[in-house]
């Protein structure tokens, strides 16, 4: 809690007659489908989910904003937040708080703003807001459970009756939902009232038990009555020996002092059952104590002295320090290639804000959460750290939850949903790789992780860093506009020189790509860039080679094979898109409208194009060089190794594929398998995130960088740019050098060619000369409508539809500032067996045109989309 808001609470200030309690009940999903937009779009029309309610006298002067609460809410009890009060009630009939099911908030007022400005900015309800802020378990339910009244005459029971009557007697009490999962009636729900109403069965209501507990352990303790002359008797030794390391406990420690009983146990070196015979004795006495689940147990963290600053590094620290000595100014975009140091920045001030008694949120992408990342967070604040990502269970996650809350821990490090991790105090607020997609959350509501922490840092007046070595266009154009303060760290460093070293010794090699920084600062080293080589794959088919590998490619894999060093074939994961190119002159069939690729669909020989609509059939001939080698193209990562294999009997390859492999440990079991040396070629659909450092890698091969550019999406050139330069990140981490091979039929590719520059300015200036021809973000912004059926007509109609009423309504309101794009079917037409077709308003602030519009069901919203396929 920041020093403002304990100003709030401290400020004593009677409690209102009526709190606004934002109702979590699972009943909206049955009322809307759960993504629908909410009947109407007015701001204030999202708090219509909030209900208001009397606040009782016995619990007001303990009631406060953020509070969880029971509530009536129609025949049955429900959890809800406080999220205000109010000195009146817009109903009549306003029912009365039941009681506080936790006293302590479960969110800050600060968060509370959070939770409404969500609300509004993504045009998501307020209740599925919150359910995302709080960690699964936090909100319990109620359940109705129906019991069956004993002795009563029950001749007259109908079949129906009689069946849900007989599941009674052999079960016991039951609650609806088990019911419902019991029976095979349809009309068991009707059939059950019927029951009630005979007097065959009573109902009442039970807090359903929670999904996370806090965890208990038995602890024991001499209890302090016993003497001398009721010990255990000599006969007992097992006893006496638990005994006695308890009394030796109680003297080294205190009389207060409790022990696990487990560590009694092992500690006496008797089993549990003889510690609870003394405890059935009366000489010990039992009770249950409360301890964390910690994720990071058993995990020892060396500590690690920062090492010094690089002058570079020194200038974006002092302007990062200046602000966390004064909080409140612009976030900064630290703009970094990989290696130079910007998670150096981060730790510097973590523990700045930490010294002054504050906390900080450090987001990573889930990929990136490696134990090698958390760790280097451990070794420098091992006692504050929390970590946050999906693979916690659900009562780690609650009690990581809980002692955020509490603050006892400070500093959390995880993944997209900790930016709503409880921090008390918040000082400072990271988000490493900012530019990457799965900042954005997939589902409502559908927030995206950097929009969240530059709105939390600026209500809790802290400092916010926004890192990357490709940032997102979104984020440089601000830079650019000054609503955020760039700082570059244009340089890799390559560590300390006693690493390098070691690292030399091990690889037997001699060092040769490292200069040193500075005369006087010998610790650190910069490394150059691995070359990047382009291969025009045009040339190659001239050339007479029509195979997937370039003869270039080719030397390389042969001489890190016979090097002893490591590959890695990197294919775009959609590598069987489907454009049509000409492989002749490189052409690629784009709509002539938006600019973006044509998709081939082969059952009609036709080509369309995703955003519009606009559809041509297949042409026999290259329409810019008249070629008739223009076809489809796409290839699979199976083929690649295929080849490999062919080529390289020898060589030890696997296939690292997201779409393929099918577990998680199977996934991690691959990626080990390259990481500890047992293959040389590693063919892969998934950029090896950083923080993983593969020394033995000397060369990164880009099977074919044009899949990645002819995605029918305006981002497809910025990802391109930003997974080429994540790529040529990973060759050449170590004193092995390494370097780069891109194949492509389009060398010239803007792309292509600021990333084999390394230049991401280049780059930014091109896309968003691209990006303003045809008003794309960021100079506009988009929501995404999207509508799913099992009928792709029903799709199609309902998009039609939509598509007129948005018409109508823009030529009405005068808005020329507002188009839109569609309807046409979504790239991915059809997925999981539904047809997916979607409109898109594009506007300086298209929220406009949705506003007291009562979107159809089944309309999912996508405001800020990051993909458009
Ligand atoms: P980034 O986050 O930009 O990828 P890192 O902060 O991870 O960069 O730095 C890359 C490597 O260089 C790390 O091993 C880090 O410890 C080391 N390093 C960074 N700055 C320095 C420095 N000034 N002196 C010595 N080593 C450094
Ligand atoms: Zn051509
Ligand atoms: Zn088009």
């Amino acid at each position: 809690m920041s020093d403002r808001e304990a100003v709030d609470r401290d400020t004593p200030q009677p409690v209102p007659p009526y709190a606004v309690v934002v109702v979590q009940t699972p009943l909206w999903r049955r009322i809307t489908s759960p993504t629908a937009l909410p009947p109407d779009t007015e701001e204030s029309d999202y708090l219509t989910r909030a209900f208001h309610y009397s606040v009782p006298e016995r619990i007001k002067t303990e009631i406060c904003a953020g509070q969880l609460v029971w509530v009536p809410f129609g025949s049955r009890y429900l959890q809800g937040v406080i999220v205000g009060f109010d000195h009146q009630s817009p109903v009549e009939d306003t029912r009365e708080i039941n009681r506080i099911a936790d006293p302590l908030p479960v969110l800050s007022p600060i968060r509370i703003e959070l939770a409404h400005w969500l609300s509004r900015h993504y045009l998501a309800p307020i209740h599925r807001v919150i359910q995302t802020m709080l960690p699964p378990g936090v909100i319990q339910g109620v359940d109705v459970i129906v019991r069956p009244v004993a002795d009563c005459q029950t001749t007259q029971a109908t079949e129906g009756q009689e069946q849900i009557l007989s599941l009674l007697r052999q079960k016991g009490p039951l609650s609806l939902r088990e019911i419902s999962r019991l029976t095979r009636l349809p009309n068991w729900r009707s059939v059950v009232n019927q029951l009630i109403e005979h007097g065959w069965a009573t109902k009442h209501h039970e807090i359903r038990p929670p999904k996370a507990k806090p965890k208990l352990v038995p602890v024991v303790r001499v209890r302090r009555e016993v003497k001398r002359s009721d010990y255990p008797s000599r006969r007992a030794r097992k006893q006496r020996k638990a005994f006695a390391y308890l009394l030796w406990r109680r003297r080294s420690h205190g009389a207060d002092e409790w022990v696990p009983l487990s560590e009694a146990a092992a500690e006496a070196g008797v089993s549990p059952t003889v510690v609870r015979a003394l405890i059935d004795k009366g000489l010990v006495e039992l009770t249950h104590r409360q301890v964390w689940r910690d994720p990071l147990q058993g995990r020892t963290f060396v500590p690690v002295i920062p090492p010094r600053l690089t002058p570079e590094q020194d200038q974006a620290w002092q302007a990062i320090a200046a602000d966390l000595q004064n909080p409140g100014g612009r976030p900064f975009l630290l703009q970094g290639v990989t290696g130079s140091g910007k998670t150096e920045i981060y730790l510097r001030a973590a523990q700045r804000v930490l010294e002054q008694g504050k906390g900080a949120i450090v987001l990573v992408p889930e990929i990136a959460l490696t134990p090698q990342t958390i760790r280097r967070f451990g070794a420098r604040f091992p006692t504050v750290l929390a970590v946050m990502h999906s693979r916690l269970s659900l009562g780690e996650r609650f009690d990581q939850w809980r002692r955020l809350r509490n603050g006892e821990l400070r500093l959390v490090v995880g993944s997209r949903s900790a930016i709503f991790a409880p921090v008390s105090n918040l000082g400072l607020v990271v988000l490493d790789e900012e530019h990457e997609s799965s900042y954005k959350q997939e589902q409502t509501p559908r927030y995206h992780a950097r929009e969240v922490a530059v709105r939390l840092a600026e209500l809790a007046v802290a400092t916010c860093i926004l890192g990357s070595a490709t940032p997102a266009l979104e984020s440089a154009y601000r830079a650019e506009r000054g609503a955020y303060q760039l700082l570059r760290l244009p340089q890799r460093v390559m560590g300390h020189r006693h690493m390098l070293e070691q690292q030399a010794d091990q690889l037997h090699r001699v060092q040769r790509h490292y200069h040193p920084v500075e005369h006087d600062l010998p610790e650190a080293l910069y490394a150059e860039l691995p070359p990047v080589e382009i291969v025009d794959m045009r040339a190659e088919l001239r050339a007479g080679n029509r195979g997937i590998l370039s003869r270039s490619l080719k030397r390389g894999i042969e001489a890190a094979l016979a090097a002893g060093e490591q590959i890695i074939l990197f294919l775009n994961r959609r590598g069987a898109a489907t454009f049509i190119m000409c492989r002749d002159c490189g052409h690629v069939l784009k709509c002539p409208r938006c600019e973006v690729p044509l998709t081939y669909h082969s059952d009609a020989r036709r080509i369309i194009c995703h955003h519009c609509s606009y559809r041509t059939l297949a042409p026999s001939q290259c329409p810019n060089c008249w070629s008739n080698r223009i076809r489809y193209f796409g290839i699979g990562t199976q083929r690649v190794e295929q080849v490999v294999h062919r080529a390289y009997p020898n060589a030890r390859i696997v296939r690292w594929d997201l779409d393929t492999t099918g577990s998680k440990r199977a996934h991690e079991k691959i990626l080990d398998r390259f990481v500890t040396g047992e293959a040389d070629v590693m063919v892969g659909t998934q950029m090896i995130a950083k923080g993983l450092d593969l020394p033995k890698v000397t060369l990164v091969g880009v099977i074919t960088a044009d899949t990645l550019i002819n995605l029918p999406d305006i981002r497809s050139g910025e990802r391109t740019f930003q997974l080429l330069t994540q790529v040529a990140g990973r060759a050449g981490r170590s004193i092995l050098g390494g370097k780069v091979i891109i194949q492509t039929y389009t060398p010239r590719h803007p792309a292509i060619q600021a990333a084999s520059r390394h230049d991401y300015w280049a780059f930014y200036q091109q896309e968003m000369a691209f990006r303003r021809k045809h008003w794309y973000p960021p100079i506009s912004r988009l929501i995404r409508l999207l509508y799913l059926d099992t009928s792709a007509d029903k799709a199609q109609r309902e998009a039609q539809d939509l598509h007129q009423i948005l018409t109508l309504k823009i030529a009405r309101l005068g808005l020329p500032e507002i188009n839109l794009i569609g309807p046409a079917p979504s790239f991915y037409s059809r997925l999981r067996g539904k047809s997916r077709w979607q409109i898109v308003i594009r506007g300086t602030d298209p929220r406009v045109l949705l506003k007291d519009l009562r979107l159809p069901l089944g309309w999912r919203v996508d405001v800020d989309p990051v993909s458009l396929l």
